[in-house]
């Protein structure tokens, strides 16, 4: 059934896409954003309200103009080394602002609510891969905001009957198959398009953070996913809890760890380019090792993610960073 659907958040780099699968679908799509760090030309249709989610005037106005079968919210700061110096800028903008939606939902009767969550929930892994029992002990402020909305949540269901599902997300990357779409963070702090700006030449080299964890090549291993399978988790969550689902909470990985210097070797590959390396000291707070079990979200959403290669991922997010760079 068509869905009309509030992304929040929709101009940014999982938003934007999100949006764009949407509109694919034939869904109807509200985009809210204030463009604090996303771009107005991501959003490739649908209707687009520039404001703040905590602005909760505006929220009345949208929400009493349509009639959402649900939420997704992906606006967020996810800057973990900004949210240890600035811890009251992540609480209010992650945590707050949240909670305005949350209520307008409320107020207007929205029930279904899709919520951007992370890995950093988790800390320092106790084991890998990580499934939905792993302890939560988030070690940084920016884990411990999503830690708490995603507890609110689970209070809002209990006492309001709001749904919702928490996907925890590993390390989104790669970008739109087709090209028009991509990753544009503003510094841009995520290994693959640096690892990209790299190669095109927009950037000198790539710092290698620590050669000497404990992984087979001594780099940091993550769980890379792409961008458009976990835009396709987002949409078959809402869809569970449209059809009456109940509230959860799922891992999203693909579940194949890769290490920062396999990234750089398959980006290699990839771009037939040179790209210089610069090892430099760990960075604070990173494990050595995060990996998804993403069965839970296979079992009951039905997810099967499609772009789980390397390969695939790095191909799609050059494919992106050759239009940025204007390079052939
Ligand atoms: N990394 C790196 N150089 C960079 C950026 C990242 O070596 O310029 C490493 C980082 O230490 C981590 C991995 O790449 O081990 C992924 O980092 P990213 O910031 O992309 O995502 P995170 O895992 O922190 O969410």
């Amino acid at each position: 059934a068509q869905l009309e659907i509030l992304v929040v958040g929709g101009a940014g780099y999982i938003g934007s896409h999100m949006v764009e699968m949407l509109l694919e679908q034939g869904h109807r799509v509200v985009t809210l954003d204030d463009l604090s760090n996303g771009h107005r030309d991501a959003v490739l249709g649908g209707e687009f309200v520039q404001g703040n989610v905590g602005d909760a005037a505006l929220l009345d106005q949208v929400f009493g103009e349509h009639q959402f079968d649900g939420v997704m919210h992906f606006a967020s700061f996810i800057q973990v080394g900004e949210s240890v110096i600035h811890p009251a800028k992540y609480y209010h903008n992650n945590v707050t602002t949240t909670l305005v939606l949350l209520d307008a939902m409320r107020r207007h009767n929205v029930r279904n609510f899709i919520f951007s969550s992370t890995a950093a929930i988790f800390g320092e892994p106790h084991y890998t891969p990580i499934d939905e029992k792993h302890p939560e002990h988030p070690i940084n402020p920016y884990g411990r905001t999503k830690r708490m909305v995603e507890e609110i949540l689970g209070d809002y269901d209990q006492a309001y009957g709001l749904k919702s599902v928490c996907l925890r997300y590993f390390n989104a990357a790669g970008a739109d198959p087709e090209g028009r779409l991509g990753e544009r963070h503003d510094p841009e702090t995520h290994l693959v398009p640096l690892v990209l700006q790299a190669a095109s030449g927009r950037r000198e080299a790539i710092s290698v953070f620590g050669r000497d964890y404990d992984t087979p090549d001594g780099t940091c291993i993550r769980d890379y996913i792409h961008i458009m399978d976990l835009c396709g988790a987002h949409l078959l969550a809402l869809e569970q809890l449209v059809a009456g689902g109940e509230s959860a909470a799922y891992n999203l990985g693909n579940g194949s760890g890769f290490s920062v210097q396999e990234v750089i070797d398959t980006a290699r590959e990839v771009t037939g380019r040179e790209i210089r390396v610069i090892d430099a000291p760990r960075r604070a707070g990173d494990p050595a090792r995060l990996v998804a079990d993403s069965r839970l979200a296979r079992e009951q959403l039905g997810w099967n993610p499609q772009f789980n290669d390397l390969h695939t991922i790095i191909q799609h997010a050059w494919n992106w960073e050759r239009k940025m760079a204007g390079v052939g």
